[in-house]
């Protein structure tokens, strides 16, 4: 007997990791899976009305909502209150009309850096609630977290399995590259990239250079996020990240760019900004556990170094 079609709406469908998901999927077609990739141009999903007006247009039986006002630290900084306000409006507008109108399975985006500041590592999915987040992403953090909650409120209640994954640092082509307010990698690469085009021979980047983190690039994260969706049925949360072994820190990150970007000249940190957090060390036991086969990641230096090419190739009409 053959499976009912499944209808999948990605919210946050042209950001950078809705992006790699469209590109993956249209590669490796499944006939059994109908995809629709939305943007902010669909509707404002802080916006009820806009929200019931999709679901009511496209009929998914399947969401994997990655919508979400995203930013790097120093925006965050600024900016948490609107990060907890225009977050929590969408999760709970996305996930009450997923709900409402019958949807099988919701796939939410949390994150890495939303856990205590002060906690046991390696981070694992059970850890979450154990604490205050850092102070500098309180409101993003919180909105996230609630998605936990609202999650273990659908299945408590009316059983459904509605779940959520936990990327670390995502980078790859499509990400935002402003010079203030991205993450870390696409910051860099603009930064580098501007430093190289002025013929500039010395570059300061914020902080010491010491925070430890994990990053995955985007196609990486896109192939496991369908994973989850085809075959993790729990409404706990599953961590997506590189191993433990493979967190490095900033300053190897700025050398790693530099050399993509084919940038010579010397590094200096700004030991005065701030750090954020020193290290979120987040382990994969439970997906490598889960996952039949051995899932092989890019290495950091060949994703940076494609990143880079496709920032390069498409300089003129990226998010910057
Ligand atoms: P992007 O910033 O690249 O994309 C955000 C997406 O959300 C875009 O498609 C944007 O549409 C859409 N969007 C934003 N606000 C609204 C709104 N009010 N209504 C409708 N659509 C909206 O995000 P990422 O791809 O980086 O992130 C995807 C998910 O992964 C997010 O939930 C994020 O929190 C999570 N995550 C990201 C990490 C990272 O390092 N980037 C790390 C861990 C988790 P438009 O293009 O039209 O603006």
């Amino acid at each position: 007997m053959s499976e009912e079609k499944k209808i999948i709406l990605v919210t946050g469908g042209s950001g950078l990791v809705g992006s790699a998901i469209k590109e993956v999927v249209e590669k490796d077609k499944n006939s059994q899976e109908e995809w629709h990739f939305i943007s902010s141009k669909d509707g404002d999903l802080s916006v009820k009305a806009d929200t019931i007006r999709i679901f009511e247009n496209y009929k998914p039986t399947h969401v994997i909502h990655l919508a979400a006002m995203v930013g790097g630290l120093f925006h965050n900084m600024a900016h948490n209150l609107d990060f907890f306000r225009t977050n929590f409006l969408i999760n709970d507008n996305v996930l009450h009309t997923a709900f409402e109108t019958g949807v099988e399975k919701v796939i939410s985006c949390l994150s890495t850096c939303i856990f205590p500041d002060k906690t046991k590592y390696p981070i694992d999915e059970t850890m979450i609630h154990n604490g205050p987040p850092h102070d500098t992403n309180f409101g993003y953090s919180y909105a996230k977290r609630m998605i936990d909650i609202i999650n273990r409120g659908y299945y408590e209640q009316y059983g459904k399995k509605y779940t959520a994954v936990i990327p670390c640092n995502v980078f790859g082509p499509h990400d935002n590259f402003h010079l203030q307010n991205s993450h870390v990698i696409p910051g860099f690469i603009h930064k580098f990239y501007n430093a190289k085009m002025s013929g500039s021979n010395e570059i300061t980047i914020l902080g010491t250079g010491k925070p430890l983190r994990q990053f995955i690039y985007s196609f990486d994260l896109a192939k496991l996020i369908i994973w989850v969706l085809r075959n993790y049925n729990d409404v706990e949360p599953i961590i997506l990240s590189v191993d433990e072994k493979d967190e490095v820190s900033i300053s190897r990150v700025a050398t790693l760019v530099a050399q993509a970007m084919e940038f010579h000249g010397s590094i200096k940190f700004d030991i005065k900004a701030a750090d954020g957090q020193l290290k979120k060390t987040a382990t994969n036991r439970k997906l490598r556990s889960l996952m039949k086969e051995k899932f092989e990641f890019t290495p950091l230096p060949v994703a940076i170094k494609e990143t880079v090419t496709w920032f390069n190739n498409n300089y003129q009409k990226i998010r910057k």
